[in-house]
């Protein structure tokens, strides 16, 4: 078994109605291997700058996450991304999106990714997910995909062949509606999977998540929070713990899927607590389980049907 990750490392510089960031490190392949890595060793796939702080690649390496795929580019700038969120905390406007290291990033996969059995791809650019892809020997087990509005805009061609490839497509409920064309979040989903998925997830933020299959769907809330930090990172995360929990237990049934979805969820609840990664570094293994049993709480109900 082995997970590759594939997304951006990032700086962010993030507002929030209630406090800003400096720049930050952050991208979504950052927010899924501080993730992943509680469940699962990562192979990380993903290009930064000379700029790029080393310490941050150190701390990766030590939580078991392999960076033999990301490449550094001594001379040239990391991405850089930063948005403003609004006051419900749900929604946000990209202010500036630099894609620096990002703009002709050509993955390699090194030989020892090639064992790939769970293929995450982070929020990227459409054609370098499908050249990972690509460039695998074997099919994974499992193919998700994470991608946003930004890629619908520049590159709708691309996203819609490197969708048809995978098995799990992730988008928020606006993204859903962009893509199909559609409102019903039903019929959306319907659709996307016509366009290859067999799985679509579609991210209601503090609304939680749905999962579909053919005829079926599944509801996971997001917790309850009394505060909301800064949401950055959210979906990702919410995507290192789904994936991260697939690859632990080598299970791709919907069952499994459904406390994949819930696995998601509570990293995500962790992941708004505080700026950018730095709730996630803290948490361990009680933590997580104190928190998935909080949303057991949550969901569970008697009901006597006659
Ligand atoms: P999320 O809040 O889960 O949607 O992800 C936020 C992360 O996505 C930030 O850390 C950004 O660095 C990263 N990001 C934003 N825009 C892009 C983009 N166009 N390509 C790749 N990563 C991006």
């Amino acid at each position: 078994m082995s997970l590759v990750v594939v997304g951006s490392m990032a700086f962010d510089a993030i507002e929030t109605p209630f406090g800003k960031s400096d720049k930050i490190v952050g991208g979504a392949g950052t927010y899924i291997a501080w993730c992943a890595s509680n469940f699962t060793p990562v192979k990380q796939i993903s290009v930064v700058g000379g700029d790029f702080p080393q310490e941050e690649l150190d701390a990766l390496t030590n939580r078991n996450v392999s960076l033999e795929g990301v490449q550094i580019k001594k001379d040239e700038k990391t991405f850089f991304w930063s948005g403003r969120y609004h006051m419900d905390m749900n929604t946000r406007d990209t202010l500036d999106t630099q894609l620096n290291v990002l703009a002709d990033f050509k993955p390699v996969v090194p030989e020892s990714y090639q064992d790939c059995e769970f293929l995450m791809l982070g929020n990227l650019v459409p054609a370098v997910q499908s050249s990972v892809i690509k460039q695998l020997k074997k099919r994974p087990k499992l193919i998700v995909m994470d991608t946003m509005n930004f890629w619908m805009e520049i590159a709708m061609d691309d996203l819609k062949e490197t969708i048809s490839m995978v098995d799990v497509l992730m988008v928020n409920d606006s993204e859903a509606r962009q893509l199909s064309g559609d409102y019903s979040l039903v019929r959306a989903a319907a659709t996307i999977m016509n366009m290859g998925p067999k799985y679509v997830i579609i991210k209601k933020g503090e609304h939680g998540a749905l999962l579909f299959h053919g005829n079926q769907v599944f509801f996971a809330p997001a917790l309850p929070l009394e505060e909301v930090f800064d949401p950055t990172g959210a979906g990702d995360t919410f995507a290192g713990g789904f994936i991260g929990h697939l690859a632990k237990t080598e299970d791709i049934s919907f069952e499994n899927m459904k406390t994949a979805i819930i696995v998601g969820s509570a990293m995500a609840s962790y992941c708004v607590e505080r700026f950018g990664t730095e709730r996630l570094r803290q948490i361990t293994k009680p933590d997580i389980d104190a928190r998935l049993a909080e949303f057991v709480q949550l969901v569970n109900f008697d009901i006597a049907l006659v």
